[in-house]
């Protein structure tokens, strides 16, 4: 898809999401009047408590659960239901086991109707930027946890879609095996010059990997505070979360989020 010049990749626009919930008064307010935007190109982290409606701030983005009050819009256009603009990559990589490697990297591609010498040129292209050109035809049960992901990553761009949602994607990984993805992730995203909103409860990571960070406050979920990091080598995490800087950002992180804990 072509990107509309000066229009906002993703926008939240005074969202509020409400859920039913018998036992706390029969309402929960999970999200509260949430307004930002994220330009071409930009990657954004959002960090919070938990519980505070990360997630559910992202599956509103995706379509998959409507906003209560408010709109959501991917590149000016109202989003009411999952669409191909948008693509998810989660703590669980959800790929298929009994599909190889390309074969799921493929998938979206083949729901799409793309020919079949188009999928796969897509997909041996997309692997090599993942460094799994020697796994593409190995099944997911043969990858490690770390390359299960590169291939998870691979899939979502696959589709070429317009803004990125991950949810936690490295959480479930080892300290040292999510350094190198998120190395990946922070090249893959400079080259492909993708849009993405990252959540993480990871703070270095937040700030090695976005232009941005958004602070959520305690539930229900309210956007407290907005910070640009300005710290080069957005495409270079390894070297970026090695900066003096780094740990001026994280103190103040903590102090936002100390507060809001302690508040609540
Ligand atoms: P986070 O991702 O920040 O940890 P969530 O977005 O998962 O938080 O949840 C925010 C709040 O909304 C929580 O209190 C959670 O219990 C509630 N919630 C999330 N999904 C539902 C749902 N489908 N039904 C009822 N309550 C929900
Ligand atoms: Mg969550």
């Amino acid at each position: 898809m072509i990107a509309k010049p000066d229009t906002a990749r993703l926008e939240f626009r005074q969202v509020t999401k409400r859920f039913a919930n018998p036992r706390q008064g029969g309402v929960v307010v999970a999200v509260e009047d949430v307004t930002f935007s994220i330009a071409d190109g930009e990657v954004v982290s959002l960090i919070g408590p938990s519980g505070c409606g990360k997630s559910t701030l992202l599956n509103m983005g995706s379509g998959l659960d409507p906003a209560t009050e408010g709109q959501v819009f991917v590149d000016g256009e109202l989003v009411i239901r999952p669409n191909r603009h948008v693509a998810f990559m989660l703590q669980k990589d959800l790929l298929l086991p009994w599909r190889t490697i390309r074969e799921n990297v493929e998938l979206g591609l083949e729901i799409q109707g793309t020919a079949a010498a188009q999928r796969r040129e897509t997909a041996l292209a997309l692997l090599a930027k993942c460094r799994l050109s020697d796994f593409v035809e190995h099944y997911p049960h043969q990858l490690s946890g770390g390359m299960r992901q590169r291939a998870a990553l691979a899939r979502t761009l696959a589709v070429d879609p317009v803004v990125l949602l991950m949810d936690e994607p490295f959480s479930a990984l080892d300290a040292q095996t999510k350094m190198v993805l998120q190395q990946d992730l922070g090249r893959t995203l400079a080259d492909t010059r993708k849009t993405a909103l990252f959540i993480t409860h990871d703070l270095v990571e937040a700030i090695a990997l976005s232009d941005r960070i958004l602070v959520m406050s305690h539930r229900p979920g309210r956007i407290i505070e907005e910070i640009p990091v300005e710290i080069p080598g957005r495409d270079n995490p390894m070297t970026r979360r090695q900066d003096p800087k780094v740990g001026v950002y994280v103190k103040r992180l903590m102090d936002l989020l100390h507060v809001e804990q302690a508040a609540a």
